[in-house]
């Protein structure tokens, strides 16, 4: 019988990648009724089953007696080969091994179930004659959730429930129960509703992206414009496009709080909303997004960095908006950069990809210098909306009480706003109350028991914490180290103990404080944000969580209390994030009619970084900036690793780095020279030391084949750990 390429007979040999941690392909033979290649598959190993694909013929180098079958293939359409070379080649560039990468892939429960009726929960109509805390929870997760039904189990998970507080409720016909069928595709988006008519600027772009796409070839655009522009009234232009080409489109977003607002936009753009794919999403949720964008079911996915490892049918565009935020930068496990990886998997399945962003990294500010990506500017802001005026409070002129933050220049900016009865911001990228506890009697500064970090005072919570290792303790009255009573002080100012100095300079305003540990729930969060863009506040106090896309019509001043944080870390990157946090924060205010301006407390006024913002010549600063990193070799002019060895015993982690050291033959063969072992930035967390080697290479170097064959000279035993980041962006 011929069978098409890509199909195994049942007995078949085939080679199965499973997402379990071993180092090869395992030998299975093909069930009845025989499996495609990449097909998803359940197979058995040891006494378990696993999930795995079929990746590859079997290679038949094991005893053929012992070859078990494959127990069943899972209802879900095979692995595409774009998507199965996107996981290998991406294996290859972060040195992860495969199983690791099959399991990003795969981040959804009960894949392979067979569709069938469940029954969901949703919101009655009726209170219930009885209300107890676990009922109110229950209710509560409901509303939080805006609608949405929920299984028995995922909703007792959520409200902390047992299943029998649900039932009684529904006993109560507070809560329904239907049946519903599993994994209901999506509406469809309807790309020919009548968008917003584009100003000249904005129509150009849109043009640009959508021959671009009709080309159905890669290519990758930055899409560069000032807050306010309309890049993403541009980028949906693009999307409609994809749509109508009948290919899939991903929206990759870097925080959860952005989506509520992107979301009613997407709706009122096409009619119905997208999939939404998040850490915040249900189980039930995540599974049917796979399964739908797998079977091209799913037009549309909205979503955070590992929505890029969805089973794609047809992907034909890749936005990354806000492009060059650090979050698209995965810090534990698989360490991979969603922007890189996004580019990666375009160029593999001929997609485009739009890199958005009004102050973009300056790797891909490179990329468009050198021709490699096409760049699309917008320069003006959208209708009469103006870039705020942009200016430095000189603190050294300044006469601040000890124990304030907040300049008497600033201060009087404040009162102007609240008389004006609009809004103004509060920026300090600090969470908690105080980032050092000191003692006065013997200057010892408490730190974490597991890590090299100091405890924050988080007053709210009434506990010291580690933002390292998050553990807490209740904040001492005696000193740990000299034991002398009630002598323990904050000494700085984080989000907390400013919200409390502007209580105490406007007690007439409402302050809202904005900080990513002061929300239970992203739901929650989101919807203080939106109240906020309401007008629900006066002044709002807020870490980096603000500077991002959100939009606050009413606010008119940003007043940034530490301009010069950013100036003083060692990372390279120090410059370029100080440059654009600042104006991204700025861009917050004047979004609207009402022009904004922004105000920046500074030491140092003159340092290079605080001019260019304030100058607002950022083609200059982007120049010095890429002068400098050229000079020096480095990203995005040279090639960089990280490597951080860890264990319990700090002679021993010392002790491997010390071996690799010596053992650099392989990476000195490419020219690249390693530094360290030093200790890492942070030299320990959860107890575990840290020692870093960081090895540079030039551009075009083999990196990757060099560090592999560099790190497999030596054995790691024991509790001692490795971990290779490639490209590192923080350098903790
Ligand atoms: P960016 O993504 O560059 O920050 P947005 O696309 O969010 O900019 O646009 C800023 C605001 O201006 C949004 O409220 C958007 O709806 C509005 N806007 C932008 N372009 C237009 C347009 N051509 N017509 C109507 N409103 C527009
Ligand atoms: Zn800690």
């Amino acid at each position: 019988m011929v069978q098409s390429a890509g199909f195994f007979d049942e007995g078949q040999l085939v080679g199965v990648l499973t997402t379990q941690p071993l180092d090869r392909l395992l030998d299975y033979r093909a069930p009845e009724g025989g499996c495609h290649l990449g097909a998803f598959v359940e197979v058995p190993l040891g006494p378990r089953k696993v999930l795995g694909v079929v990746w590859a013929p079997g290679r038949g180098d094991y005893d053929l007696s012992k070859i078990r079958a494959v127990i069943r293939v899972l209802d879900a359409a095979p692995m595409r080969e774009e998507l199965r070379a996107f996981l290998t080649r991406a294996a290859d560039y972060t040195l992860t091994r495969m199983p690791a990468m099959l399991r990003l892939a795969t981040r959804a429960p009960g894949l392979g179930d067979p569709p069938s009726m469940r029954k969901i929960y949703r919101l009655g109509h009726r209170a219930p004659d009885r209300m107890t805390d676990a009922r109110a929870r229950v209710l509560e997760v409901l509303r939080d959730y805006g609608g949405l039904a929920f299984t028995l189990k995922e909703l007792a998970e959520l409200a902390g429930v047992t299943s029998s507080v649900i039932k009684g409720l529904v006993k109560q016909q507070a809560l329904i129960e239907e049946d519903s069928p599993r994994d209901l595709p999506f509406p469809r988006l309807d790309p020919d509703r009548p968008g917003k008519a584009l100003t000249d600027d904005q129509a150009t772009a849109a043009d640009a992206l959508r021959i671009g796409l009709r080309s159905e070839r890669y290519g990758t655009t930055l899409l560069k414009g000032v807050t306010g522009s309309g890049k993403t009234e541009v980028y949906l232009e693009a999307v409609a496009e994809t749509l109508r080409m009948g290919r899939q489109a991903l929206v990759l977003l870097p925080e959860i709080a952005l989506t509520a607002e992107f979301l009613t936009r997407v709706e009122a753009r096409f009619g119905a909303r997208p999939a939404e794919w998040h850490s915040g999403a249900t189980m039930t949720e995540r599974r049917r997004i796979w399964r739908m964008v797998g079977q091209g079911e799913a037009q549309l996915v909205v979503g955070a960095r590992s929505a890029l490892f969805l089973p794609f049918q047809s992907l034909g565009l890749i936005i990354v908006d806000e492009e060059h935020d650090t979050s698209y930068k995965q810090e534990e496990g698989v360490l991979y950069n969603a922007r890189d990886m996004a580019v990666l998997r375009a160029a593999i399945c001929g997609a485009r990809v739009v890199l958005a962003s009004a102050t973009p990294s300056l790797e891909s500010w490179a990329n468009a210098q050198a021709g490699k990506y096409d760049k699309l500017e917008l320069t003006a802001r959208f209708g009469d909306a103006v870039l705020p005026d942009m200016r430095a409070i000189d603190m050294r002129q300044e006469a601040l009480q000890t124990g304030r933050w907040i300049s008497p220049t600033l201060q009087r900016a404040v009162a102007v706003r609240m008389e004006r009865g609009e809004q103004a911001l509060l920026f300090i990228n600090r969470r908690g109350y105080a980032p050092v506890t000191l003692c006065r009697a013997c200057g010892h500064q408490v730190g974490c028991e597991n890590c090299d970090a100091r405890m924050v005072e988080h007053r709210f919570l009434k506990r010291l914490m580690c933002h390292q290792c998050g553990e807490t303790v209740p904040i001492p009255t005696t000193c740990p180290s000299c034991g002398a009573e009630d002598r323990l002080a904050p000494v700085g100012p984080g989000v907390e103990r400013l919200t409390e100095e502007a209580v105490a300079l406007f007690p007439e305003a409402r302050v809202a404080t904005l900080s990513s540990d002061m929300f239970g729930s992203a739901r929650a969060l989101k919807a203080e944000i939106e109240a906020i863009g309401k007008g629900g506040a006066d002044i709002i106090i807020g870490t980096q969580l603000v500077a991002k896309g959100h939009n606050f019509p009413l606010l008119t001043l940003v007043g940034v209390i530490d301009a010069d944080l950013g100036l003083q870390g060692s990372d390279l990157r120090a410059a370029e994030r100080t440059f654009q946090l600042m104006r991204q924060v700025a861009g917050r205010a004047g979004r609207a009619e009402k022009p904004g301006q922004a105000l920046l407390q500074t030491y140092q006024p003159e340092h290079p970084v605080i001019r260019a913002i304030l100058g607002g010549d950022e083609e200059a600063f982007w120049r010095a900036e890429a002068a400098e990193r050229q000079a020096a070799g480095v990203p995005p002019y040279g090639r960089m690793a990280g490597i951080i060895l860890s264990g319990p015993d700090v002679g021993a982690v010392f002790d491997l780095g010390n071996a690799l050291a010596r053992a650099d033959g392989p990476l000195r063969q490419i020219g690249a020279q390693v530094f360290g072992p030093a200790p890492a930035p942070i030299a320990r967390i959860r107890g575990r030391h840290r020692v870093r080697l960081l090895v540079k290479a030039a551009k075009g170097a083999p990196l990757q084949d060099a560090l592999a064959r560099w790190t497999a000279q030596i054995q790691i035993k024991g509790d001692l750990r490795l971990s290779v980041d490639i490209d590192p962006q923080s350098f903790f």
